[in-house]
């Protein structure tokens, strides 16, 4: 029973047993979740902030938990990382997302790429490099039209076995971005020798462009940055006109935001996608 004195620790004991449990409990609900047809693939749209015109779309997962509803993917993520179900969720998302890819392109829409998102676990598997290869001949992509999405913390984890995945990726024509740059602390230095295409500014350099000097300030000096060492660099979390606008004039041309699409079903893009074809 609760003592008056240990009643902080022992709420934090509840606290902390309960959150273990909820953790083994989705856990074990995600073991199945793939199955069950419970997982479903969303899209997210890069646009050209100086046409509108969409470039490519990152697919983010969902998680429509029977009781619970929608279970967001900075939950769910984490625990499958930890548990070693990544693997098979990854293959999953790489799958759904390749699959709608070739279908947009089938119909003719104007997309360059789909980016997918890779977590360390999944990018160490010795079975990646070949579950990418098979999965884009069984769709019937070209390399190119598929991006891999990584964050620093998956180069802190491992860097040499990262940097040779990476290069066996770079190697078969798939293209690299680093996503949530600048949120890690790994060296600048990897910038340079790192097969990688594009820096992906993280939301929340980019979220005070607007109103902080010094926010606009470094983030001037990330594009500047990319655009020395060759990379594409992608603006993500641009909510407002004004984000927008600043980026384009600083040379940041692709973005990704609310203020353009928010995630959206497959359906949904193929039919923005059809819009636009229209002349
Ligand atoms: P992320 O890769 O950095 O994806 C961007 C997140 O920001 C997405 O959240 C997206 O919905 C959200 N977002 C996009 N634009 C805006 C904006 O303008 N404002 C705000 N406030 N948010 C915006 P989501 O879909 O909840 O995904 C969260 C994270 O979960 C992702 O962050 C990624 O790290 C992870 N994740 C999602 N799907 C996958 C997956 O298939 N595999 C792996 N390994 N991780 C995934
Ligand atoms: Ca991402
Ligand atoms: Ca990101
Ligand atoms: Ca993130």
């Amino acid at each position: 029973a609760k003592k008056a004195g240990g009643g902080l620790a022992v709420f934090f004991e509840d606290d902390m047993n309960r959150l273990a449990s909820e953790r083994a409990q989705l856990e074990s609900d995600l073991r199945h979740a793939v199955q069950d047809g419970e997982l479903e693939v969303h899209f997210q749209p890069l646009v050209d902030c100086r046409s509108g015109a969409l470039l490519a779309a990152e697919a983010l997962v969902r998680w429509h938990h029977p009781t619970r509803g929608a279970v967001s993917p900075a939950t769910f993520i984490p625990i499958a990382e930890r548990s070693g179900l990544i693997e098979e969720l990854g293959s999953w998302v790489l799958d759904a997302a390749c699959r709608n890819f070739a279908a947009w392109q089938r119909a003719g829409y104007p997309l360059a790429r789909v980016a997918v998102n890779v977590s360390s676990r999944q990018l160490r598997s010795d079975r990646f490099v070949a579950t990418v290869r098979t999965t884009l001949a069984k769709h019937g992509l070209r390399a190119s039209q598929l991006e891999v999405e990584i964050t620093e913390s998956v180069l802190v984890d491992d860097m040499a076995l990262a940097t040779a995945r990476l290069e066996e990726l770079r190697r078969l024509g798939v293209s690299i971005a680093i996503d949530d740059f600048g949120t890690g602390y790994s060296s600048l230095a990897y910038l340079k020798t790192l097969p990688v295409d594009a820096l992906k500014i993280d939301r929340a350099f980019i979220v005070d462009i607007a109103t902080s000097s010094g926010a606009l300030a470094l983030v001037r000096a990330i594009i500047a940055m990319a655009q020395a060492t060759g990379k594409t660099v992608v603006a993500e979390g641009v909510e407002h006109q004004a984000q927008a606008d600043l980026l384009r004039q600083m040379g940041c041309y692709c973005i990704q935001g609310y203020f353009y699409h928010r995630p959206m079903s497959a359906a949904a893009l193929g039919g923005l996608l059809a819009e636009q074809r229209r002349p």
